[in-house]
């Protein structure tokens, strides 16, 4: 490694490096590793695997299932696959490093309305997750010393990868317990108060984990606040189409910000609104005003990370987007999801006020989207999982998705149960 880059490496508050004190050898590196924590979603998704419980409820994972409680292929994909597969010509060829261009043109009209390059631009990446880390590099590597700032809560990923990279990383005011709605004065106040030129991460639509998404005068209003602090809105876009239904209608604080001429970025993901999850399909979009020379030293980013993005989902959702009659079908899944889901939080919330369920339950409608924050107690989540076989992680997220017609009455069944034992913990408790 040439000095220079060497001194810059170690300097980076990146530098993990660490040389183990009971190290003896020199090359003993695979012995220096050290087992870190696992991903309770993961771990949870493993017990609901190995629980022989008929009755047994996922309401843990982020991924849509239909009625039946099964994942699902959209029928816009299934059609897309097909006429993919019956090119006699599909082949296996690399991408080029800034990825699939008919499907980069596709996911920036999707998120930003237009791909026209002299103000927007866009590469592929490693579905959502790989967006916002590339997003993320870049950002390192102009202002090290930035601030990001998160929503509190967040996916716990954003808070992973940015500090992984070597971001300073802070919280706003995001979810307000005591109405389980969000606490806007406290966003904006925070935002506000946040030293100038500051990283800002805002979920697009359908936040996760609370389902609780700004209205359309507070994005203003926030959207105001980041122009005049001179911020920077990363807009993190993995639920496009999922919090109303309609993929235009979702995108409307990106677009907004756009419209205001604020630089930006947009992690997008297709692991949800394509069902794409292991595809990786993702891209950043970016706009300002000189698209060329950002493109460039992104795209540098991108090849020493994965060089460039694998092809087949991208394919996929390029035919989808770009085919009229397909891209008519996608909106129909899309609806299709979002429905089932709106169904389903008004069914859990009809079930609770039928048993009478201690407590106002009516942000399980209020919230939108694939998630609601149920407000459930630590150990109520933890009862649920061990007594009830229901998988759910401790901070009562649940993924909406996870509920159909055959459990949805046996969700709501242990909740009552519970909340009341909770109150009267003298309460007889008998297994459901
Ligand atoms: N952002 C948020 C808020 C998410 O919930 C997720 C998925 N859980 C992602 C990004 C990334 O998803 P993926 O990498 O699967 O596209």
């Amino acid at each position: 490694m040439p000095i220079a880059r060497e001194m810059t490496a170690m300097k980076g508050k990146r530098d993990r490096a660490y040389v183990s004190k009971s190290s003896t050898q020199k090359n003993d590196y695979l012995q220096r590793a050290i087992p870190q924590p696992a991903e309770p979603i993961f771990e949870l998704a493993a017990a609901y695997e190995a629980d022989k419980n008929p009755k047994k409820v996922n309401v843990s994972i982020g991924a849509y299932r239909d009625d039946v409680g099964k994942s699902w292929v959209l029928p816009s994909v299934r059609e897309a696959k097909i006429q993919l597969h019956s090119d006699p010509f599909f082949g296996h060829e690399y991408l080029p490093i800034a990825g699939l261009k008919s499907f980069t043109d596709a996911a920036l009209k999707l998120a930003l309305g237009t791909d026209d390059p002299t103000l927007v631009g866009a590469v592929q990446t490693i579905s959502g997750t790989g967006a916002i880390r590339i997003g993320g590099e870049y950002l390192f590597k102009v202002a090290p010393r930035a601030t990001v700032y998160l929503p509190s809560p967040t996916w716990t990923n954003h808070y992973d990868i940015f500090t992984d990279i070597g971001l300073s990383v802070k919280y706003y005011r995001y979810y307000a317990e005591g109405t389980c709605g969000l606490d806007f004065d406290g966003m904006y106040q925070d935002i506000k108060d946040a030293e100038e030129g500051s990283i800002i991460l805002l979920h697009a639509c359908a936040h996760n984990p609370t389902g609780v998404d700004p209205t359309i005068d507070q994005w203003e209003k926030v959207l105001h606040v980041i122009q005049s602090r001179k911020h920077f809105p990363f807009f993190d876009m993995a639920y496009q189409g999922f919090a109303s239904g309609i993929p235009e209608k979702d995108a409307f604080a990106v677009r907004r910000a756009f419209s205001l001429k604020i630089p930006l970025f947009v992690a997008q993901s297709f692991a949800k609104n394509f069902g794409l999850y292991g595809e990786r399909v993702g891209a950043l979009c970016f706009a300002d005003t000189q698209i060329m020379k950002l493109k460039s030293h992104i795209c540098s980013i991108v090849r020493a990370h994965f060089s460039c993005g694998p092809a087949y989902g991208a394919r996929i959702v390029a035919k989808v987007l770009n085919d009229d009659n397909l891209h008519l079908r996608w909106e129909q899944d899309i609806a299709t999801m979002s429905s089932r889901i709106l169904k389903m939080r008004q069914t859990l919330f009809d079930h609770l006020l039928r048993l009478e369920t201690p407590g106002d339950w009516s942000h399980i409608k209020k919230q939108i989207g694939m998630f609601s924050y149920t407000g459930l107690s630590t150990s109520i989540c933890t009862k649920l999982v061990k007594d009830c076989s229901v998988y759910l992680p401790l901070s009562g997220r649940i993924s909406v998705a996870g509920l159909n017609d055959s459990n949805v009455a046996y969700f709501a069944e242990c909740v009552d149960r519970l909340v009341r034992e909770e109150q009267n913990p003298s309460r007889k408790r008998t297994r459901l």
